[in-house]
């Protein structure tokens, strides 16, 4: 059966139909652009990128929002507790309000004196966390369409490009393209409408390359994995699954998202990526994944939603997707609340026992760690681990305390291949 491929879309533009054309930057939060990000969905309280719609069409129940400055009121609502004794606004006495740390804007109190006892702590992280609370709300003009920054050709070979000290200068001057996004009427919206001043140009230029960083690192990590591995994309077609792909990547992703791989391998064979995870979120990459090349030169992005060993079985047994060349997954968290048994386990044995090269990020030096160790239990062969050279440059706070050190989505690696041979020695002869 000759297999058919699919002829690749040009990049979407938004019908002037669209329920969101009336508002700047809204219309384009339906296909083409990298969408709400998790942690913003988090802050709203909601699930999924239709969960998000159904609010601004005022459909959800109970979650709604008529406007910019209400959304935003309610991404800030979401940190509104003190972080000294946990107290939520409603449980403050009356005529008492949260105040802000004036010095990072991120952090809330119900009075001095439990700002007092709480200094201690948030001394070490309050510098920080000026800049998460500036990237939270910058953040949103990564699904207006304003972010990511259209990149360069790559001016040196795969091998001179060894970090962010080496990629930054082939990207020419990037303040110009910056200064366009600062200049521009989503970032006006976005400070006429957020519970706070605008930061200086300084601050958004610093903030607007940490969020360039983040998108970057996925794909500049999937480029390292294969020299790492050894994959050769000019001498053949490679194919590449990310496992327990998750809101993150695929929330509005673009069919364009990991077109640096171009940049960093002119002249291949054809890439495929195919996103995998019961996060994913529809958008326009939702499409079947190649079961032959692709074509020549491009990244070929598809989707499937669903557990990386059902995706297996439905689709790369029956040789419906190509068998993958490496597999990649950013921070899977192995330490799951839901346990490795029904997530990550089977998995990780199939990965194994078909030999894939496979590659996973975690936020910090612990958890990649703690996935070794659950790694070496399993008798994986390891090939390497460390800090990432293509980390995330953005600072994020995970779990509810916001006094914790900050972490980076990528900053560390751990790679793997097949089950560990063990030598057995010999028996010497008897003499
Ligand atoms: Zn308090
Ligand atoms: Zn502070």
């Amino acid at each position: 059966m000759a297999s058919q491929i699919p002829a690749l879309p040009q990049s979407y533009a938004p019908g002037t139909d669209s329920v969101f054309s009336d508002q700047s930057g809204f219309y384009s939060l339906d296909a083409n652009v990298p969408g709400l990000s998790k942690v913003i969905l988090n802050k709203l309280n909601m699930k999924d990128y239709g969960q998000y719609r159904a609010a601004v069409e005022g459909k959800a129940k109970g979650i709604s929002f008529r406007n910019y400055k209400e959304m935003f009121q309610r991404i800030e609502e979401t940190f509104k507790f003190c972080t000294g004794c946990n107290k939520l606004p409603d449980h403050l006495a009356k005529g008492q309000t949260l105040k802000r740390c004036v010095k990072c804007l991120n952090v809330y109190y119900c009075t001095k004196d439990c700002q007092k006892k709480d200094w201690p702590q948030h001394k070490k992280v309050c510098k920080m966390l000026r800049l998460v609370a500036i990237d939270r709300l910058v953040e949103w003009l990564m699904f207006t369409g304003d972010l990511p920054l259209p990149t360069e050709k790559w001016s040196k070979s795969v091998a001179e490009v060894k970090n962010w000290d080496d990629w930054l200068p082939m990207q020419g001057d990037l303040w110009p393209r910056l200064d366009a996004i600062l200049s521009g009427t989503n970032m006006a919206t976005l400070w006429k409408n957020a519970s706070r001043a605008r930061p200086d140009d300084a601050d958004l230029r610093q903030s607007l390359w940490r969020l360039q960083s983040e998108f970057l690192s996925r794909v500049l990590t999937v480029g390292t994995a294969m020299q790492r591995f050894g994959l050769d994309p000019s001498s053949k077609p490679i194919t590449i699954h990310l496992a327990g792909a998750s809101h993150n990547e695929t929330m509005g992703a673009r069919l364009t998202d990991y077109d640096e791989l171009t940049h960093m391998f002119p002249g291949h064979q054809g890439i495929e990526i195919v996103m995998v995870g019961p996060e994913v979120v529809d958008s326009s990459i939702m499409r079947p994944p190649l079961s032959a090349f692709g074509p020549k030169q491009r990244v070929y992005i598809s989707a499937y939603k669903g557990l990386y060993h059902q995706f297996w079985e439905e689709l790369v047994e029956k040789e419906e997707a190509a068998k993958p060349d490496l597999v990649v997954g950013f921070h899977p968290d192995f330490d799951a609340s839901q346990g490795l048994d029904d997530g990550w386990l089977p998995t990780l044995l199939l990965l194994r026992d078909y030999e894939i090269p496979s590659l996973f990020t975690a936020l910090n030096e612990t958890e990649m760690t703690y996935s070794l160790q659950i790694l070496l239990e399993l008798e994986m062969d390891m090939k390497g681990n460390g800090a990432n050279p293509f980390s995330s440059l953005k600072p994020e706070v995970v779990g509810s305390c916001p006094n914790k050190p900050p972490v980076y989505c990528n900053s560390h690696y751990f790679c793997f291949q097949g089950l560990l041979e063990t030598v057995e020695f010999e028996e010497p002869d008897e003499a």
